[in-house]
């Protein structure tokens, strides 16, 4: 059956005995069904569970113990809720990247160089080494095939959060079939083919930027001017699973919503900070300084 998260705009696909009134993704009870869509193409390809939801758990129990010192206390003995997984739909981009740049290139070399400087009154000449950089410009092509540029097609899942949970093992990738999400929550991409198209378009360029910099020769480099274009290009949805779920971790709070790569078992969540354990430790550390500075005094005549 159709139904869609009238919060976060999710549209999700599951399975009559799966009917949820409450959104996976957000936890908002404002799940209502809505007709099939017509127009969307399904899925090219699809990424299978490799982890079980009782080891994507331990997984998560493991995280939540080993958080920043800082964060809050709660966390460690949260309640896990909710742990659903779902069939994430992704755009899966790839494209052929031909760049033409100009750039200055630095390499360093030593000099000894001379300098006075005054030592007991006298002047004195002495000798030190310094590094110093010739520039020269270098101007070239560079061409590249990027491929596997993931990018959320959800409104449940943020690019950042896919970000956090990738790598994902392409080689694992098969053909989409409906018997794959059976019995799994599955949505179809909510985010329009031209705002992934885009996004995937920007992550290609970053990557192609990245490369260029690792690709330039000498000890430092300064880019001038980078054109790249972008062609032969392939854009196909492709559904990743994922493991969401909520940690209770205080009953006065709304739940943090973790998520978990289904395939490697990789976790992401923005934990939350306990201001009272921040402040703690400023005031500790206040203290030390000021008893060292007293012991200081109190040696001193
Ligand atoms: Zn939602």
């Amino acid at each position: 059956m159709n139904l869609r998260c009238q919060s976060c705009g999710a549209d999700l696909v599951v399975a009559e005995e799966l009917r949820t009134t409450v959104c996976p993704y957000c936890a908002a009870p404002s799940v209502v069904e809505r007709p099939p869509s017509v127009d969307r193409p399904p899925p090219t390809f699809a990424l299978g569970f490799a982890m079980t939801q009782p080891s994507a758990a331990e997984r998560v129990k493991h995280w939540l113990r080993t958080r920043h010192p800082w964060s809050h206390s709660g966390l460690k003995k949260a309640p896990l809720q909710d742990v659903r997984g779902i069939y994430v739909p992704a755009y899966l981009y790839s494209a052929l990247a031909q760049s033409e740049y100009s750039a200055s290139i630095g390499e360093n070399y030593t000099e000894t160089e001379t300098y006075t400087t005054t030592e007991n009154g006298k002047t004195v000449t002495k000798t030190r080494t310094v590094t110093k950089t010739e520039w020269r410009s270098l101007s070239g092509e560079h061409a590249e095939y990027v491929p596997d540029v993931l990018v959320t097609a959800s409104r449940g899942l943020t690019n950042v959060e896919l970000e956090h949970l990738e790598p994902f093992d392409l080689r694992m990738l098969a053909r989409y079939e409906p018997a794959l999400v059976a019995g799994w929550i599955a949505e179809e991409p909510s985010l329009s083919r031209e705002e992934c198209l885009a996004m995937a378009r920007q992550e290609a360029m970053e990557k192609v930027k990245r490369r260029l910099d690792a690709f330039m020769p000498g000890d430092s480099h300064r880019m001038q001017d980078v054109n790249t274009r972008l062609s032969a290009e392939s854009l196909e949805v492709c559904l990743v699973p994922v493991w969401v779920l909520a940690a209770r971790y205080d009953p006065e709070k709304p739940p943090l919503r973790v998520v978990v790569n289904g395939q490697s078992g990789e976790v992401h969540g923005e934990v939350p900070i306990s201001w009272v354990k921040v402040a703690l430790t400023v005031v500790a550390v206040a203290v030390l300084v000021l008893v060292v500075y007293l012991m200081n005094q109190g040696g001193r005549p």
